[in-house]
């Protein structure tokens, strides 16, 4: 076989178990790697990480002879690095038909990277760290053993040394040539390796161990869908939009103000299309601000007479549900009135409980304070007042 000057990286991930003991608890439904796992399947996860990773040249996925999950997830990750053959009875068939594939392709000294279909949460951080350390007898992630290990040994238990102690975890890197002739042995001596560096660990070579993340758990039952799910869900990019609103109105005739819904006396009113309420009016450009959906005068124009004298908290109410459609949630807002008066400290609570009923959240998400402008500027005077609003809203 040609040696290249370049070590190109082909992956191998056994996918054809039928995982009898899996399939029985879910009462015959799909083998492990094909178990629904956070909006896709665990192959689907499994196989992620790796297409993900530029240096991983391609990715060869073994699968039983009668499998018909395959199609689809194929379709769905739609990436020519994507390869499959068909594996064996056990793993460690499944990985030497996997080599068997690559033959013919990848050079003696290629790396080879064995992942397994069921571990769905290996992380790129960790990937890439792997492929970073590996040497000449090749590389394993690996976790230490940080609990008290105990060994069963009939009527006795027995407390085992944890110094020294790893979960070997994948994916593993072995050069191509060493792999297969590791693989070829162990068959040859009857033995059955658990994982392939204990293959290549029978002919003295010492794989480096790289330390992985104890997040990149294997599925082995049902349970550990719902702790791989949680994991993935804590571990995937969460949309996060900041937005800002501020609004103004005049004071003129009148006997109150109405801020945040709430009745206010007042020796003046202000002048408004609507009821004038900045505080609402500040909110509801904010959060259509953070989703991207233009302002309140788009929605609400002050030209339609619909919104003569209208209650600024339908507004609040329409605009909490496009961000309900937009699939988004508020996080967080804060509020701050600006005016020398009235005097609204004794208001916020009951504001909070307006605003907090509107959209649908706790009223401890949502803060509101106020301050003069030390008499300066026109809200110093007293003609008019305003609002500042900010929001951070999530999925
Ligand atoms: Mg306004």
């Amino acid at each position: 076989m040609p040696v290249l000057a370049t070590r190109r990286v082909w992956a191998i991930v056994p996918a054809a178990g039928h995982g009898v003991r899996f399939a029985a608890s879910t009462e015959g439904s799909a083998p492990k790697q094909y178990a629904p796992l956070h909006g896709a399947t665990v192959l689907e996860w499994s196989l992620r990480a790796l297409l993900g990773e530029p240096r991983v040249h391609a990715v060869v996925v073994a699968l039983a002879a009668d499998d018909t999950h395959w199609p689809g997830i194929a379709a769905r990750l739609n990436s020519p690095k994507l390869q499959t053959t068909i594996g064996g009875v056990t793993r460690q068939e499944t990985v030497a038909n996997g080599l068997e594939f690559l033959a013919t392709r990848a050079a003696a000294d290629d790396w080879i990277l064995v992942h397994d279909a069921a571990r769905p949460c290996l992380n790129a951080a960790d990937l890439e760290a792997l492929l970073d350390a590996v040497g000449g007898d090749g590389a394993v992630l690996a976790a230490p053993i940080v609990d008290t290990v105990k060994r069963e040994l009939g009527q006795r238990v027995a407390t085992v040394d944890r110094q020294g102690l790893w979960r070997a975890l994948t994916p593993q890197v072995f050069a191509f040539a060493q792999l297969r002739h590791a693989l070829k042995e162990a068959s040859l001596a009857g033995i059955t390796v658990t994982d392939e560096a204990q293959a290549v660990e029978r002919l003295g070579l010492r794989p480096a161990l790289v330390q992985g993340s104890p997040f990149n758990v294997k599925i082995t039952r049902v349970s550990d869908l719902s702790i791989a799910a949680n994991i993935l869900k804590m571990t995937e990019d969460t949309p996060m939009r900041v937005g800002q609103g501020f609004d103004v109105h005049a004071f003129g005739e009148g006997d109150h103000v109405i801020l945040g819904g709430v009745r206010i006396a007042h020796p003046k009113g202000v002048v408004a299309h609507s009821d004038g309420d900045v505080v609402i009016h500040a909110l509801c450009d904010a959060i259509l601000g953070a989703l991207g959906d233009g302002d309140i005068g788009r929605h609400f124009p002050d030209s339609d007479p619909r919104y003569r004298g209208a209650d600024s908290r339908v507004f609040l109410r329409v605009v909490a549900a496009r961000m309900q459609a937009a699939g988004l949630k508020l996080i967080n807002a804060d509020v701050t009135v600006l005016a020398e008066a009235p005097r609204i400290a004794a208001h916020c609570s009951a504001m909070a409980a307006n605003l907090s009923a509107d959209l649908g959240v706790s009223a401890q998400l949502i803060n509101i304070k106020a301050t003069t402008t030390e008499r300066l500027g026109f809200i110093g005077r007293g003609e008019g007042l305003a609002a500042l609003a900010s929001v951070l809203l999530g999925a």
